[in-house]
């Protein structure tokens, strides 16, 4: 049996992209359909747009500490339609960037969307196409609550299509792009109240950074209405009218409610029972080497929901692109991947949580901790804090977690990140050299 491609792969996402190229790298002959701007969550409408943001956010906290460093006070105003529209150009410019990546590597892009036709035959349109292999790298969407009046909410994607700031806001969830939005939100002027379930935003992240990350929110001027939920929303002429339950019972107004109550695979319309492929728990069954319940058909990134974060995505993509077309296979190594929270404070993670390793390791752990005022902020006067913790199992004297809130915390955990992987113990961070004056220095410091 011949086929239109050797590999047909669905979702031009971060997963998509990487696998697609690689794939073609090896002489594949290779298509990919993409029904909306080619780039996926991460480019188009995650984590480079809310990284923008996150920049300009920061600026309004600047300008304050600049005045105990001399500076004279600044009078600046902020003009929401300015950002959104530089931010969509800039967007727009990586979207058509990533379409030249394609053709430069040979990989044929089909707009629209793409569904099952049979296990071998995808259709775009009125096209059909057929392929040995096929990729499903649709990500996913984030999940609106069925609430009554929940069609007034916008989610992550909307937030960056608004016309005017919304200048009181709800954000309806304590993951982490609820809590990224409510500190870019809030840098830029907005009056932010965040309504989570528990009483600690970042559900799965260290206690220590979760209560150090509100701590500072809370700080920054941010409500944080805890133990809390959203049963009703109605569209009235003072704004949006929350009915609220639980220890913030009550109603609450606002102009805008961002839901961030999680995310959901795109697999709605694909028509995967004409595939044959299983789902289990609304994403895609995967093995190891990203296999579906269909031979030849392989998933990659969040529609597998394995680690939702785009490097995953894009490692997921290469390797199933090695092993199936490069004759070189590959696994992915899910532990010790580090991660960022663009909060402000910033967050950055790697490895073992304290309960993690406690429920591992028992009583053979031991946490080191420092939380001081960063050299920075000496002159400014603000109530800011940064925090670092290492865990480290006393046996072997291996670090195990290391987790830090405070200024540059994702660039720094990177690092730390390598060592981790590689093993390294706590006499290999105490032997290491600090760079000083600085915050990493702590992490080879700490007694
Ligand atoms: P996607 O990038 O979502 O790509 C899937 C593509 O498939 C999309 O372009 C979609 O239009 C297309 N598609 C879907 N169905 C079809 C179909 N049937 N036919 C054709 N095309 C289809 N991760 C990080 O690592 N760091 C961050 O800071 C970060 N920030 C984020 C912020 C936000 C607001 C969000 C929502 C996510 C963020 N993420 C971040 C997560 C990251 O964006 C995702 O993990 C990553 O994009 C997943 O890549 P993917 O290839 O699986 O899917």
């Amino acid at each position: 049996m011949t086929y239109d491609y050797d590999l047909f792969v669905i979702g031009a996402g971060s997963g998509g992209l990487a696998s697609s190229k690689r794939a073609a790298s090896y002489g594949a002959k290779v298509a990919i359909a993409e029904n909306d701007l080619v780039g996926g969550t991460c480019v188009i409408r995650g984590c480079v747009p809310k990284k923008l943001m996150v920049y300009a956010s920061t600026f309004s906290h600047l300008y304050e500490d600049a005045v105990g460093y001399g500076w004279s006070p600044v009078e600046s105003s902020f003009d929401w339609e300015k950002l959104i529209t530089t931010v969509d150009t800039e967007v727009r410019r990586l979207s058509k960037l990533h379409i030249s990546f394609l053709e430069k590597a040979g990989v044929e892009l089909i707009s629209g969307y793409a569904k099952f036709i049979d296990p071998h035959t995808v259709e775009v349109g009125d096209k059909k196409f057929t392929a040995a292999k096929i990729l499903i790298a649709v990500g996913g969407e984030a999940r609106r609550v069925p609430i009554p009046g929940i069609e007034h909410a916008i989610t992550s994607r909307e937030i960056f299509l608004q016309k005017e700031q919304p200048k009181r806001l709800a954000i309806w969830g304590g993951g982490y792009i609820g809590v990224e939005f409510a500190c870019i939100m809030n840098g830029l002027g907005s009056k932010v109240s965040q309504i989570i379930r528990s009483e600690l935003i970042l559900k799965d992240f260290d206690t220590d950074i979760r209560t150090n990350v509100q701590e500072g929110m809370i700080n920054h001027g941010i409500e944080i209405l805890t133990e809390s939920s959203i049963n009703h929303i109605e569209k009235t002429p003072e704004g949006l009218k929350l009915t609220l339950s639980g220890t913030s019972e009550g109603t609450l107004i606002v102009d805008a409610l961002l839901c961030a109550t999680g995310r959901l695979p795109n697999l709605e319309k694909l028509a995967l029972e004409n595939a044959g492929v299983e789902i289990d728990k609304g994403s895609i069954a995967v093995t190891k080497d990203s296999r579906t319940s269909q031979p030849h058909i392989f998933a990659v990134g969040d529609c597998s929901n394995r680690i939702n974060l785009t490097p995953i995505a894009i490692a997921e993509g290469r390797a199933f692109a090695d092993t199936q077309f490069g004759h070189n296979p590959k696994a992915i190594n899910y532990e010790n991947v580090p991660s960022a929270v663009f909060s402000q404070p910033e967050a950055g993670t790697v490895g073992l949580t304290e309960s993690q390793a406690r429920a591992k390791f028992g009583d053979s752990i031991k946490c080191y901790t420092a939380k001081f005022r960063p050299m920075f902020h000496a002159l400014t006067g603000a109530d800011e804090k940064t925090f670092v913790k290492l865990i480290v199992e006393t046996n072997t004297d291996r670090v195990l977690g290391v987790h830090m809130v405070g200024k540059d915390a994702g660039e720094i955990i990177q690092g730390m990140a390598i060592a981790v992987n590689m093993g390294a113990t706590k006499k290999d961070f105490d032997a290491t050299i600090g760079i000083h004056p600085s915050t990493a220095e702590e992490f080879v410091t700490l007694r």
